[in-house]
């Protein structure tokens, strides 16, 4: 029997398909604009600069000051040369540092954003930044931060790094998984999320043997958009919750941080939801998180969070901060078994389901 439920659709344009960046020009045409100010981290400013190149007059200026968690002060400096230029809208050029900026841009002045994702955090698709100011992460939800276009283009992910796509990769699975047992999960983002973990299953191992093939390269991307997809339309319960922690106060890496904790608080899960979970299963063979840790260490991830630079005596304040507000979770959430399975992530111990 289907369960009753309720479907909300981001409405935004995905265009995916290799060659698909060119068609920056013709996005700006649809949307109304002709003053793009282009945007991406310090690392990816000479693809920025290739991008305003071949823009032309539509391109006014390159902000390559993109930064993780999007410092306020950066958004501020921003947007003195979104007004300097008179840009109209945004193009972000990168992962989710690069979108997160795009989208403080368009929260604090509304103006359309085009991203060409080249990670797979899945950021573009979802109607949610997180900001840090004063060392302190806030996250809004609003409709203004959603970006209107999000181009796919698969050849711009041939030279992500291979760690940096293994853990990528491990951070979009960890909202398909967390997806799946959503209190406002429906049948769509259901089918999203497993059709997005079996897209990685297939994709990331080809990737890991040879980082530029480039129909890997497309599945992997192809499964981003859908995990990304899942992380924007249904809630995320524990583990997102520990990763928010983590990374908001001792600093731990994004995607490494997701990769490490996913077996574990799948693992936590998998005995509240079995039937939920079972697409993991049936996905990768097995009880859930012994399966996915299976598979992370099949492609190199990392499984420790002691190798993040996190202490064993900073699991303790980890544990505290990560049950402080209560929030949902199939599986009722105490601070013992929040600290033993941060002492599991933190040693890379394998979890027994
Ligand atoms: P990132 O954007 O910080 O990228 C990491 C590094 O890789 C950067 O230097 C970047 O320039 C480089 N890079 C990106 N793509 C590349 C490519 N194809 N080739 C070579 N180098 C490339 O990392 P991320 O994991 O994509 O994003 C993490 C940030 O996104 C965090 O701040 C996280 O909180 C945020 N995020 C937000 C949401 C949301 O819905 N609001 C969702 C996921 C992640």
């Amino acid at each position: 029997m289907i369960a009753p439920f309720t479907y909300t659709g981001n409405p935004a344009k995905i265009v995916f398909g290799p060659g698909q960046r060119d068609g920056v020009a013709g996005w700006m045409d649809k949307i109304g604009c002709a003053r793009a100010l282009i945007l991406s981290t310090p690392a990816q400013r000479a693809e920025a600069e290739a991008l305003a190149g071949r823009l032309g007059d539509k391109a006014v200026g390159v902000f390559a000051g993109a930064a993780m968690h999007t410092p306020v002060e950066v958004t501020e400096s921003a947007l003195e040369q979104v007004r300097a230029v008179s840009a109209d809208c945004v193009v972000a050029l990168g992962g989710g540092s690069t979108t997160g900026l795009g989208k403080a841009i368009a929260y604090r002045t509304d103006i359309p954003q085009i991203v060409i994702a080249t990670t797979y955090a899945g950021s573009e698709v979802t109607p949610i930044l997180g900001q840090t100011e004063n060392g302190v992460k806030t996250t809004v939800r609003d409709p203004s931060i959603l970006p209107e276009v999000v181009i796919y283009d698969p050849d711009l992910t041939l030279g992500l790094p291979l760690a940096m796509s293994v853990t990528s990769g491990l951070n979009a699975m960890a909202h398909a998984a967390e997806g799946l047992y959503a209190q406002d999960r429906n049948p769509v983002s259901t089918l999203m999320a497993a059709e997005g973990l079996r897209a990685f299953r297939d994709a990331l191992p080809v990737i890991v043997r040879d980082p530029a093939n480039a129909e890997a390269r497309g599945e992997a991307l192809y499964g981003a958009w859908l995990c990304g997809t899942v992380l924007g339309t249904v809630g995320m319960a524990l583990h997102h919750k520990i990763c928010h922690t983590l990374g908001g106060s001792f600093d731990t890496p994004h995607a490494e941080t997701h990769a490490i904790l996913l077996p574990h608080t799948i693992g936590y899960n998998a005995g509240a939801v079995p039937e939920l979970l079972a697409p993991v299963s049936a996905v990768f063979g097995g009880s859930p998180g012994a399966a996915l840790f299976d598979f992370a260490a099949s492609i190199g991830a990392p499984s420790a969070l002691r190798d993040l630079g996190l202490s064993e005596a900073d699991l303790d304040r980890a544990a505290d901060l990560a049950v402080r507000n209560p929030y949902w979770n199939p599986r009722p959430i105490d601070r013992e078994s929040i600290r033993a399975l941060l002492q599991d992530a933190w040693e890379g111990r394998r979890p027994a389901v």
